[in-house]
């Protein structure tokens, strides 16, 4: 079976490094667990690096994480579902809100249970996301102040996601000042001026004053140690905390161009090729049904990958022969990693460090863990 392997010991090593650089500027860390899945051996690894908090855009795998015993104030980042409040104020300690109506029904859902929810106010800053656009901000606060059971701990912001807005100095002191003048103007304290996520990072190192900014959520700057916003490696950061292993089920010389009467692929294009005389070919037993193939890099090099179908992938191994029954490895991309880590067909294996940290609960939830005891003493 392919599999998806986890390096416990990177992905702690990356927060550490990051957990340390925002604090140096006096932010903390919220680690992001989505593209895991909210897996809790991943949050409990970023809590013991240092992460103030954990957020995750689904509400069932913070619930998932909580069940498995993980101790950590739980963020949800995505505005709760109309039809997922109950679950909101039970799990989450803290959910972003972009929405008076949701907001509302969430001061009910939390009176009925005698709790008292925290919620942080997105601002829209121009990507086009999620978010109040600013000059709704005071009216929307002055409503929220009413709900007895909605404390509002703090706004934040999300850039560079949907329309590639990059989150410089011009945005993030529009940000602060907006945290400055609401919680004058309404003597609040705010816990928390999100800035951001991954994508914020090099605005963070480059600006001498964070004014109210406290805080960023760092989820693909952790796994995959590059920028978002030029995916170049991030300085002092693992890129191989999680690699894909897949198998060759067939190596064989063939013709670089197909051969016959041609048509549409599975995939509804007609493709063309370039001559290339004869060449060893290699297929491995994954395909797109498991993994967006192409944010696929192999780790060895020669090998190029041709293309793939639902469930074989094509490559180029005449610089580096591949043999029926050998594993190859792949570095991935953010869309690799949410769709591998998807996948039913792909094992989660994680790699235990046997003494940098603790080796936290069994939690066995959600995916087959599959402690791969060869690779385990390497990391000793
Ligand atoms: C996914 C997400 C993040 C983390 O983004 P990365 O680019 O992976 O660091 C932060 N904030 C929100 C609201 C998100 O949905």
């Amino acid at each position: 079976m392919p599999r998806l392997e986890i390096d416990l010991k990177k992905l702690y090593d990356n927060t550490r490094t990051l957990v340390d650089r925002m604090a140096s500027k006096g932010a903390t860390v919220t680690g992001v667990t989505k593209v895991v899945l909210g897996n809790p051996e991943v949050a409990q690894a970023m809590l013991q690096a240092g992460v103030g908090s954990i957020g995750d855009s689904r509400i069932e795998n913070i619930q998932k994480m909580r069940e498995a015993g993980v101790a950590a104030k739980f963020i949800l980042l995505r505005t709760p579902l109309m039809s997922q409040l109950e679950q909101v104020v039970l799990h989450a300690d803290v959910s972003f809100n972009t929405e008076l109506s949701v907001i509302e029904h969430l001061n009910q859902v939390a009176s009925k249970k005698n709790k008292i929810h925290q919620i942080v106010l997105m601002i829209e800053l121009g990507d086009l996301r999620e978010g109040i656009l600013p000059r709704y901000l005071e009216s929307t606060v002055r409503h929220i102040l009413q709900f007895p059971a909605i404390q509002l701990v703090g706004l934040g912001a999300n850039l560079a996601c949907f329309g590639g807005v990059k989150p410089n100095h011009e945005k993030m002191t529009l940000l602060s000042d907006l945290a400055k003048s609401i919680s004058q103007k309404f003597n609040l304290k705010l816990d928390i001026v999100s800035g951001g996520n991954s994508a914020n990072l090099q605005w963070f190192s480059e600006c001498g004053d964070v004014g109210a900014i406290n805080n960023l959520r760092l989820g693909e700057s952790i796994f995959l140690g590059v920028d978002p916003l030029d995916r170049q490696p991030i300085e002092g950061l693992h890129r191989d905390a999680l690699t894909l292993v897949a198998e060759v089920i067939e190596s064989k010389i063939k013709p670089s161009v197909p051969f016959g009467e041609q048509c549409q692929t599975a995939f509804g294009v007609r493709p063309v090729f370039e001559d290339r005389g004869h060449g060893r070919r290699a297929i491995l037993g994954i395909g797109r049904q498991d993994v967006d193939i192409s944010g696929l890099t192999p780790l060895t090099e020669g090998l190029d990958i041709l293309g793939g179908s639902s469930d074989h992938l094509i490559i180029n191994c005449q610089q580096h022969p591949l043999f029926v029954g050998e594993e190859v490895r792949f570095q991935l991309d953010y869309s690799a990693l949410l769709t591998a880590m998807t996948s039913p067909h792909i094992t989660k294996a994680m790699l235990w460090p046997a003494k940098s940290i603790e080796r936290p609960l069994e939690t066995q939830v959600g995916h087959p863990i599959v402690p791969l005891n060869g690779v385990q003493g390497a990391l000793s």
